[in-house]
C-alpha cells in the first residue's frame, strides 16, 4: 500500500453504543494503528427526528472509555471538517446538482400512492419489487420546468445495467445483479439527502480507503458502489464483519441481557477487559489460542485477513473470565476508586469525597479480600454485605445452616467460644482467634467442619467465606470506623447471634 490507509467509524446518535458499534470501532482503530494510518470519526446524523446530541455525547464519552481516540473528528476536527454530517448538507447538495448536471440522477416526481400501488402490483405478480424507473425518461428541460414551478421530487440515482460488484475483505469478490437494485433515492423530496448516499459522498471525500462495518450494511453497498461510479471515484476496499448473536444464536439484543457499552462500565467490567472481549468477537490471532490481550498486542496482532465471516457469538462466561483476570491484574488504587461508589450506592461507605483515611485503608484491604470472588465490581456489596451486617434470624433459619445448628456439638462450640470471646476485652486478633478455637477443639472434640462451620454461622451468616484470618482484621477495624452502617466486631457478632 503506497499512500496511509484512512478508515472511519461512522456512528448514527439514535441511540447508544452497543457492543456491535463498539466492536466496528475497535477494529477499524485497530486496522489504522496496526498500519500507520487515520481513524476518523464521523457522526452521521442526518435522521433529524432519531438523532440527539445527548447520544452523541455519550458515544463519544464510550470511546474514550474504551482508548479508540480518533485521527479525525469532532473535537480534533481535520482536513475534512466538518465531521458532522448535519453539518455538511451544503456538500451534498453540490454533489446533487453535480450528478444531475451530468445525467447520473434523476428527479423522480412519484408520489407516495403511485409507488405504493407499483409495490402493491410487483407484490401480486411475485416481482421483485423494484422501483419501475417510471421518471427516468422525463426529459431534463421538462423535469427542471416541472421543479421550477414547485412540483416536489425526490432525486434518484440510475442503477448501470451491468451487475454492481466489490471486494470484501471478509468475504471475497461479492456481486449483486443490477436488476434487484431499484434506481435508490439520493435525496427525499424533504430535501433531506439519504443514508447511502451522504454516506458515499464523505467516504470519497474523506479519502477512506476501507471501509469496515457491520454486515447489516451490506445489501446497502452495491447502491454505494453505483454511486461511486456514478461520480467516477475509485472504489475503497470493504469489510463487512459478522453479526453478534446471543447465546440462542438469534441476534444480539437486549433480550440477552446487557448490550450497551455503558451498561458494561456501569457493571463494573474494566474498559481492557471489554477491549479484549471485543476484538475475539470474530477474530483470532495467528496460529494460536491465546486470547488475553492488551490493547497494544492487539495493535500488534491484528490483521483484517484474520477476522470470520461466521458469525460471532456472546459469551458471558469468557467476558466475565477476561474481567476476572483484568481486575486482578489492575492497580489496586484504580480498582478501589472504581469500587467505592457501589458501595456508596448500597448505602455501606460515604461517598468516596468526604472519606478519611482511614477508612479507605480500610476498603483497600476489604476489597482485596473480595475482589478474586467477583466478574464485575457492582457484585461486590452483595458479596461483602455480611461485613456490614446480615440478618440473623435468616441465617438461623437457612436450611444449611439450620442443620448445622441443630447438633449437639455445633450447640458445645458455640457455647465454648461464646465463653472465650465473652471473657476477654479488647480487640480480637487472628492469633488469638486460633488460640481460641484450638481451645474449643480440645474442650469439645470437635473439628474441621463441625468446628469451624457452626462458628462462621455465627460471625458471617454463612458456613462459607474467606479466610478467618484475612476477615478478623477487617471486621474488628471496621467496628472502630465511623460509617453509615456499623460495622459490628467479633464480641459484637457473637452476643448479637446468642441475643436472636
Ligand atoms: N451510520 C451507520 C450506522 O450507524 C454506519 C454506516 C457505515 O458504517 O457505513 O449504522
Amino acid at each position: 500500500m503506497t499512500s496511509k490507509p484512512r478508515v472511519r467509524f461512522a456512528p448514527s446518535p439514535t441511540g447508544y453504543l452497543h457492543v456491535g458499534g463498539a466492536r466496528t470501532a475497535l477494529y477499524n482503530w485497530l486496522f489504522a494503528r496496526h498500519l500507520g494510518g487515520v481513524f476518523v470519526l464521523r457522526i452521521e446524523d442526518t435522521d433529524l427526528d432519531r438523532s440527539e446530541a445527548r447520544h452523541e455525547a455519550a458515544l463519544i464519552e464510550d470511546l474514550q472509555w474504551l482508548g479508540l481516540e480518533w485521527d479525525e473528528g469532532p473535537g480534533v476536527e481535520g482536513p475534512h471538517a466538518p465531521y458532522r454530517q448535519s453539518e455538511r448538507l451544503g456538500i451534498y447538495r453540490e454533489h446533487t446538482e453535480r450528478l444531475l448536471r451530468e445525467g447520473q440522477a434523476y428527479r423522480c416526481f412519484c408520489t407516495g400512492e403511485q409507488l405504493e400501488a407499483e409495490r402493491a402490483s410487483a407484490a401480486a405478480d411475485h416481482r421483485p419489487q423494484v422501483y419501475s424507473g417510471r421518471c427516468r425518461g422525463i426529459a431534463e428541460p421538462e423535469s427542471a420546468r416541472r421543479a421550477e414551478a414547485g412540483e416536489a421530487f425526490a432525486v434518484r440515482l440510475k442503477i448501470p445495467d451491468h451487475p454492481l460488484r466489490f471486494h470484501d475483505l471478509v468475504r471475497g469478490e461479492v456481486e449483486f445483479p443490477n436488476e434487484t437494485v431499484s434506481d435508490p433515492i439520493l435525496v427525499r423530496s424533504s430535501g433531506m439527502p439519504v443514508y447511502n448516499y451522504v454516506v458515499t459522498v464523505d467516504d470519497a471525500l474523506m479519502e477512506i480507503t476501507h471501509v469496515i462495518r457491520g454486515d447489516d450494511h451490506i445489501s446497502n453497498t452495491p447502491k454505494q458502489v453505483a454511486i461511486y461510479e456514478a461520480f467516477g471515484w475509485k472504489l475503497p476496499e470493504f469489510a463487512h464483519l459478522s453479526t453478534i448473536l446471543g447465546s440462542d444464536r438469534e441476534k444480539l439484543s437486549k433480550r440477552h441481557g446487557a448490550t450497551a457499552v455503558a451498561s458494561f462500565r456501569e457493571m463494573g467490567i474494566l474498559p481492557e477487559a471489554l477491549v479484549n472481549y471485543l476484538a475475539l468477537l470474530g477474530w483470532g490471532a495467528e496460529g494460536g489460542t491465546r486470547e488475553i490481550f492488551s490493547l497494544e498486542e492487539l495493535t500488534r496482532e491484528f490483521r483484517l485477513e484474520r477476522v470470520t465471516a461466521s458469525p460471532a457469538v456472546f459469551d458471558w462466561e469468557k467476558l466475565h473470565w477476561l474481567s476476572r483476570h483484568y481486575l486482578k491484574q489492575a492497580e489496586p488504587a484504580r480498582v478501589e476508586e472504581l469500587a467505592w461508589p457501589h458501595f456508596a450506592g448500597a448505602g455501606l461507605l460515604p461517598v468516596l469525597e468526604t472519606a478519611g483515611p482511614d477508612v479507605k485503608a480500610w476498603f483497600a484491604k476489604l476489597l482485596a479480600l473480595f475482589l478474586p470472588a467477583v466478574s464485575q465490581l457492582d457484585e461486590l456489596p452483595k458479596k461483602a454485605g455480611f461485613i456490614f451486617g446480615f440478618d440473623v434470624g435468616a441465617a438461623r433459619a437457612n436450611e444449611e445452616n439450620a442443620a448445622v445448628l441443630a447438633t449437639e456439638s455445633a450447640q458445645k462450640v458455640l457455647s465454648a467460644f461464646a465463653a472465650k470471646v465473652g471473657a476477654q476485652d479488647g480487640t480480637v486478633t487472628p492469633e488469638q482467634f486460633k488460640a481460641w478455637m484450638n481451645e474449643v477443639k480440645a474442650e469439645t472434640g470437635a473439628k474441621g467442619k463441625g468446628l469451624f462451620h457452626p462458628v462462621r454461622i455465627a460471625l458471617t451468616g454463612s458456613h462459607s467465606g474467606p479466610e478467618f484470618d484475612k476477615l478478623i482484621p477487617i471486621v474488628e477495624e471496621g467496628s472502630r470506623l465511623t460509617l453509615p452502617v456499623h460495622v459490628a466486631s467479633v464480641r459484637e457478632r457473637v452476643e448479637r447471634f446468642f441475643a436472636e
